[in-house]
């Protein structure tokens, strides 16, 4: 028997086994203040400073084994080296250290808080940038101190990423080829840790709760992501069988894989398209291979993460341009910037917000931004004349803000023709539907865009009141809630009416116990991640489109989301028992949300 069974949620599919290793552990608000002799005033001293060499030096080994595809990051650890080396704030936190006899790790903390405060209101591009540097990399010389972490750049062959979160930022930087897995104490279903963990295709647990308690630095685990487990020590008996499921799990992938370049059509007839959510152009790749007919939703800010400086109306169309052109004919979409929220980019620092999904995110931030924005949206359009590319806004609300977003691209456009650059002018618009508030006027919007793109993640975060990142109230997360399905309903049938395309790029467009459901609502097209392609197309072609309508109808009858995951459950395993051997569903604690 495993020494430890520690739960958690399964946001992406597989079996990992390998050794664990922790990258952040303890939230700094537990940094500890302890008093020291003046005795040990040099020793603590020469802590602090040993913390600091051995950061640098780990970041001096992985800049000069930095990968090429990774180059354009170089810049980063530069800027982190120079921190490093510069004597201001190893001197402060001494200074500390000396004056007020306490231990190296708080003062430290004390060093980079008093920098904040000094210079933390100043409404300075620069300052802010540097400030944010500072903050990671004291954070890295304080789990040095602290002696909770390795550096997640220098593991030693192949590892399981154990964290106590990871944000976007974070898991852009990790070395994808060393890592297994990951596990994390936050997060929640739709988390856009979770997110990168089915890009990258290995399989990941967040909002593990026990996960700091029971598992160490080094231990052997068993990450069972289709059970929403991790296994310390397994014996003898439990490796054999993890890795049997491993064996088959890889089987099965093989299987469905061999299908995923035919058509999404039921055996009716019915097609629909199946797009690629990507976050980054090294996937366009895997989209291809796996056999997504475009690129559904690009979350365009990704680019913007981990970099110092803000990329150019040259660079961005240069990139942009590429993926048009490589994907022509075809299609993709571009979301202009999703910022806030969960995702931040250090030119901008973090806004102090007490509810930041709620607050300056997406479309309401690159308003405030308008230079940033209009950089975009230029790109954009530059891009729009090497292949099949539409743009999409996130976040809206209500019309007056789709009408200035509209307004700003045309500006651009305008400026692009001015200045005598190539554009499609008839480059398709559309919105992303993720706020009740536009579900709830969606024909008026209808009237405004050529499609919808229905997002689900935050449709449910918001509709239902549960911060998707929260562990906690993650249970409330179900797509099946009736009003969530009601709400997806309205949309399609309004998009419908008004002619134009509804299509659905959240979470629930990769769950095959959803996924008939929205066929039978006649969704024109799905996105999702290229690793859950081949499954889904599997799914769809095995449909009825008359079983899908079916099946809507006795769903839209029921009044409980508990009512509704039984009978969906129920139905879809009976139809598809291989499909869902290896499956981690959204659906479940179905008894206790709605
Ligand atoms: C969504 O909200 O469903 C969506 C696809 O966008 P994101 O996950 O990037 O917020
Ligand atoms: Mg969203």
């Amino acid at each position: 028997m495993a020494r430890a069974i520690v739960r958690g949620i399964s946001v992406s599919t597989g079996f990992a086994i390998g050794k664990a290793v922790f990258v952040n552990r303890r939230h700094r608000s537990e940094v500890p203040r302890q008093s020291i002799q003046p005795a040990m005033v040099d020793a603590e001293e020469a802590r602090l400073r040993l913390a600091f060499a051995s950061v640098q030096g780990d970041l001096a080994t992985a800049r000069d084994r930095i990968p090429p595809e990774l180059k354009e990051h170089q810049h980063i650890l530069d800027s982190h080296l120079m921190i490093l080396k510069d004597p201001k704030l190893a001197g402060a936190a001494v200074k500390f250290i000396r004056e007020l006899l306490v231990n190296a790790e708080w003062a430290l903390e004390k060093a980079v808080a008093e920098l904040e405060k000094a210079f933390g209101a100043l409404d300075d591009l620069y300052i802010r940038e540097r400030l944010q540097d500072v903050r990671v990399m004291s954070d890295r010389v304080l789990t040095r101190l602290l002696g909770v972490a390795q550096d997640p750049l220098a593991f030693e062959g192949r590892v399981i990423i154990m964290a106590h979160d990871l944000t976007p930022a974070d898991t852009v930087t990790l070395e994808v080829a060393k890592i297994m897995g990951f596990a994390t104490a936050q997060g929640g279903k739709t988390s856009h840790t979770g997110i990168m963990a089915r890009t990258l295709g290995i399989p990941a647990l967040v909002g593990s709760a026990e996960l700091e308690d029971l598992v160490n630095d080094g231990d052997l685990v068993i990450l069972d992501g289709v059970g929403g487990r991790i296994l310390v020590d397994p014996d003898e008996d439990e490796l054999t069988e993890f890795n049997e499921l491993a064996a088959q799990f890889e089987d099965y992938q093989r299987r469905i894989y061999r299908g995923c370049q035919l058509p999404a059509e039921t055996i009716d007839g019915y097609r629909v398209q199946v797009l690629a959510n990507i976050e980054l152009l090294e996937e366009v790749a895997a989209v291809l291979d796996n056999g997504g007919e475009g690129i559904g939703l690009y979350r365009t800010e990704y680019s913007y993460l981990n970099r110092t400086d803000l990329p150019g109306e040259d660079e961005l169309a240069e990139k942009y341009s590429d993926l048009a052109a490589i994907m022509s004919p075809r299609k993709v979409i571009f979301r202009t910037l999703d910022l806030g929220a969960d995702k931040f980019i250090s030119s901008f620092g973090h806004l102090e917000e007490a509810n930041p999904a709620m607050g300056l995110r997406a479309i309401r931030f690159c308003m405030k931004h308008p230079e940033l924005f209009k950089t975009q949206l230029k790109a954009i359009a530059r891009a729009s004349a090497y292949g099949n590319v539409s743009i999409m806004f996130p976040m809206i609300s209500g019309l007056r803000e789709v009408r200035r977003a509209k307004a700003k691209l045309r500006e651009a456009q305008d400026e692009l023709r001015a200045e005598g650059k190539r554009f499609n002018p008839d480059m398709p618009v559309g919105i992303m539907i993720e706020l009740p508030a536009a579900v709830m006027i969606a024909n008026l919007l209808a009237e405004e865009v050529d499609f919808f793109s229905i997002g689900t993640n935050d449709l449910i975060q918001y509709s239902v009141g549960i911060d998707r990142t929260n562990p906690h109230v993650s249970y409330l997360y179900q797509p099946l809630h009736p009003a969530i399905l009601r709400s997806i309903k309205h949309v399609v049938d309004a998009a419908h009416q008004a002619g134009i395309e509804a299509s659905l790029c959240g979470e629930v467009a990769s769950d095959p116990f959803c996924v008939p459901i929205l066929m039978g609502m006649q969704v024109d097209c799905i996105s999702l991640s290229p690793q859950a392609i081949p499954g889904i197309k599997r799914i769809i072609r095995q449909a009825r489109m008359g079983e899908c309508k079916a099946l809507l109808r006795e769903v839209l009858a029921c009044r409980t989301v508990g009512k509704i995951n039984r009978l969906v459950r129920d139905t879809i395993f009976n139809k598809y028992p291989e499909e869902l051997t290896f499956f981690a569903s959204l659906l479940d604690n179905d008894d206790l949300g709605g």
